[in-house]
């Protein structure tokens, strides 16, 4: 099962992945924690990219696709994998179409209103990257409880201090979601038309949704 997991910032892609990978067993790739990885490591890619972070640029696609060439052929992506903040754009559609066949394209859902909310309430560890979220949402259908650390403040895996990203601010989050909306919306209709695209409202937490998304993976593409 190879899959692309699309939604706006603060849909939950990457902890609906993190909790589907382990139950299908297949990878979870998240592209960004890939780049930071690579030049963590400092491999011959993450040097170059790291060349154009410090410029304060973006990743060339061409950087990104070898990375993740060479990161699906490792051993536990030999069942699939779950691609998490990748691809954005079309042209990095089709250069990710010559190196891997996707099976299905998830584009998560919800209402701009509930993104805001949630995505200013998330919080991170500084140490292993463990999101969680301090929103309580229930209201028109959707409920979303919480993702809540045992001691406030402090990650449940490693006990690292949380924090709040600066791109997690609310004055940046409208901005994130406009830039997302153009960018990515062409990028859906390229795989509803290739038959990829099944599309997943989410009306609440990960407990829910979980079993929603694997059955929508499992289930064939829609045709429309
Ligand atoms: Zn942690």
């Amino acid at each position: 099962m190879k899959a692309i997991f699309l939604g706006p910032p603060g849909v939950g892609k990457g902890t609906y992945a993190s909790r589907i990978s382990p139950q299908m067993g297949i990878a979870h790739i998240s592209t960004g924690d890939l780049l930071r990885e690579e030049v963590k490591k400092k491999t011959e890619l993450g040097l170059k990219a790291k060349e154009y972070m410090d410029r304060g640029e973006l990743v060339p696609d061409e950087l990104v696709i070898d990375m993740l060439e060479k990161r699906i052929r490792e051993k536990d992506c030999e069942n699939g994998f779950i691609l998490d903040g990748f691809p954005r754009t079309i042209p990095q559609a089709e250069a990710l179409e010559k190196i891997v066949k996707i099976d299905v394209v998830i584009n998560l859902l919800l209402k701009d209103e509930f993104l805001i909310e949630k995505i200013s309430a998330r919080r991170q560890c500084r140490k292993c990257g463990e999101i969680y979220n301090l929103a309580d949402i229930d209201r028109e259908g959707i409920k979303m409880p919480p993702i809540l650390p045992k001691v406030p403040g402090k990650c449940d895996k490693c006990g690292g201090e949380l924090y709040q990203r600066d791109d997690d601010k609310e004055e940046t989050v409208r901005e994130r979601l406009e830039v997302y909306k153009k960018q990515t919306a062409p990028l859906i209709e390229y795989y509803r038309k290739k038959g990829l695209l099944k599309e997943v409202r989410v009306t609440g937490g990960p407990e829910k949704m979980v079993p929603i998304v694997m059955e929508a993976m499992r289930s064939p593409p829609q045709t429309k």
